[in-house]
This record gives C-alpha cells, sequence and structure tokens, in this order.
C-alpha cells in the first residue's frame, strides 16, 4: 500500500458499493443543505457535494441565506424543511457567519434540524455521525490501520469531530488522548502517539519535531493560504516520517462528501 493516501481512491470505491444501493431505492432521496452567507470554502464543497449527488441520482438542492439573515428566519426555514416529506436530509454548512457561530448559537440553530433528517449527524441525536468522523473512520479501516491498543493524538476538541471521534476510536480500544487550544504541551502528546488526527484548522500546526518516525497522521483541517487549500499538517517536512499520511486536498474531504451520500441513502431505505 502506498504511503501517501489516497482519498480519492478511496471515495472512488465506496462509490461503487453506494451506486448498488442508490439503484435498488423506489425514489430519489433528497439532501437539502442550508448554506448563510458566502464564505467562499463553504460555497466551493456545496458545489461539490451537489456534483457528486448528481452523479449518484441524489437530489441535492442548497437554499442560501444572506449574512444579514435572522436567526430565525433560518430556523424557520429548517423546521419546514423538516416536515417537507420530499426531503430525506437536512444539513446546515459550516462554518456559520460568526454572528451564528458562538458555541451556543450553533448548537440551538443545529438542534432545530430534526434527528430523523439529521444527515451530517450535526444533532449528536440522530442515527449517524458527522459526515467527517465517518470519512476518517473508513479511511483508518481501508487502510487497514490497526487501532487496540494505539496511542492516538486528536488535535481539536469540538463536538463535531473530535469529541464524537475519540467516542469511536475508544470503543476500537485505541488509547486517546484530545487536545484543543489549551493543551500546553502538544508537542509532548504528538511524539509518542501511533496515530495523529489533525482538525484544528490551523494551517501548518503538526510539523516533523512534533511526530515520531512511523506515525499515521490523518490531516482534516482546511485552510486557505496564499488562495491554496492546505491542511493542519506541514506535509512537506512531516511526510518524510510518518508511514502513512492523507494529503489535502484529496485525503480526507472527498471521503467525507461519499459519508454524506452513504447516510442519505441509508435514511431514504
Ligand atoms: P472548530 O473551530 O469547531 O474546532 C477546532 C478545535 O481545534 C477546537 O477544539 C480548538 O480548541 C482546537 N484548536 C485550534 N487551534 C489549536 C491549536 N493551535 N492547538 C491545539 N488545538 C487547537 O472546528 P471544527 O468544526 O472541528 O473543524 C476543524 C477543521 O476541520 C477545520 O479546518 C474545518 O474546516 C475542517 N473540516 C474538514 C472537513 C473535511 O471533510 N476534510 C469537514 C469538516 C471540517
Amino acid at each position: 500500500m502506498n504511503k501517501i493516501i489516497d482519498g480519492k481512491k478511496i471515495a472512488a470505491k465506496l462509490e461503487i458499493a453506494l451506486k448498488q444501493k442508490t439503484k435498488k431505492l423506489k425514489n430519489k432521496p433528497k439532501i437539502v443543505s442550508v448554506l448563510v452567507g458566502d464564505d467562499p470554502a463553504s460555497l466551493l464543497y456545496t458545489e461539490i457535494k451537489e456534483k457528486k449527488a448528481s452523479q449518484l441520482g441524489i437530489l441535492f438542492e442548497a437554499i442560501k441565506f444572506k449574512e444579514e439573515a435572522t436567526f430565525e428566519e433560518v430556523v424557520s426555514k429548517i423546521q419546514e424543511l423538516n416536515k417537507d416529506k420530499t426531503v430525506t436530509g437536512v444539513m446546515v454548512q459550516l462554518p456559520l457567519p460568526r454572528k451564528f457561530s458562538g458555541d451556543r448559537e450553533q448548537y440551538e440553530l443545529l438542534a432545530e434540524i430534526s434527528p430523523k433528517k439529521d444527515v451530517d449527524g450535526l444533532t449528536g441525536k440522530g442515527k449517524f455521525q458527522p459526515a467527517v468522523v465517518k470519512a476518517i473512520l473508513s479511511i483508518l479501516d481501508q487502510e487497514k490501520i490497526e487501532l487496540k491498543g494505539k496511542v492516538v493524538t486528536i488535535i481539536g476538541a469540538s463536538e463535531l469531530i473530535g469529541l464524537p471521534l475519540s467516542k469511536e476510536l475508544k470503543k476500537k480500544k485505541a488509547l486517546v488522548t484530545v487536545c484543543d487550544i489549551n493543551t500546553k504541551n502538544l508537542r509532548e502528546e504528538t511524539l509518542k502517539s501511533d496515530i495523529i488526527i489533525a482538525a484544528a484548522g490551523e494551517a501548518g500546526l503538526l510539523y516533523n519535531k512534533m511526530v515520531k518516525e512511523g506515525v499515521v497522521v490523518i490531516d482534516v483541517g482546511i485552510s486557505k493560504v496564499d488562495d491554496k487549500i492546505v491542511g493542519d499538517v506541514d506535509f512537506e517536512s512531516v511526510e518524510p516520517l510518518a508511514s502513512k499520511i492523507t494529503p489535502v486536498p484529496g485525503g480526507v474531504g472527498p471521503v467525507t462528501v461519499i459519508s454524506l451520500m452513504e447516510n442519505v441513502v441509508e435514511l431514504a431505505k
């Protein structure tokens, strides 16, 4: 197996299996994604999801609100979608604009999604984990990375990535530490790790002096630096030491999109 994990290849493999399932459905499932504001990255990811959905025979609609939209307006749309029988899954594209993205505001907004339609695992009450968490687990599984007894550090402790991922990895008997912005000595944790999952959203956070030889690195972060999309990992310096590593772009991202599609097909069944 190659050292650089090819997310597109893993996604393509999952897509073949998913196509078999979509063929068997009587009606096309439909995802509605609610966007607020015009964050360029969010618009781009929405386009990517739209394209993949159409290739798979899944309906995808993006409902776009201007940044000035009120909390109530967005909530009322989500409630309407919850009731709409033609809609299989409802999601909100993150990140939300600043006025909605405080921990409490975001939590309250996402909590409006009916758990029955929570296709992206945003409420914590539905059937699914967030698609990105599912994607990370799929990558570890497809690459046959042993988790039992392994020292794993997750950088990033959000409710939507780091925390649910930590629960899942503990179920697989990994020895997990979750670090966040308040962690005093991140390097001490990462240096002893067999597997590092970086999901902080800070470009170049993890570099060669922070990892041991043979480490497996999954880079979830997405940042824009000089018009380029980069992850949390300084790929150039870490790759020579790693036994396996995901690139950005082309790593976790494509698998996340397929995971979302797998979820909507599951809901439609
Ligand atoms: P978030 O802002 O909610 O949480 C970030 C977490 O990282 C927090 O716990 C914070 O304390 C921690 N953190 C930030 N800087 C740190 C540092 N210097 N050291 C240690 N910890 C630090 O973000 P999120 O929603 O969890 O997303 C994280 C990243 O994952 C973002 O870049 C986001 O764009 C990306 N993301 C990628 C995908 C994908 O498919 N690849 C999907 C969703 C999100």
